[in-house]
């Protein structure tokens, strides 16, 4: 399944990622590859999710 429209974030770039947590289109630049969600998610959920040292 393609993702196609623009991104829901800045709503200028086209989306090719599609968030993980709340299922949102993004562009590259709004979405966060580490948390596998959009830049959104990401800082809602904070660093650290993985446990790792600082
Ligand atoms: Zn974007
Ligand atoms: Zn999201």
């Amino acid at each position: 399944m393609s993702v196609t429209g623009l991104c829901q974030i800045c709503e200028t770039a086209e989306a090719e990622r599609t968030c993980g947590v709340c299922g949102a289109a993004v562009c590259e630049d709004d979405y966060d590859a580490d948390a596998g969600a959009c830049v959104e998610c990401a800082r809602i959920a904070g660093g650290g999710v993985d446990g790792g040292p600082a």
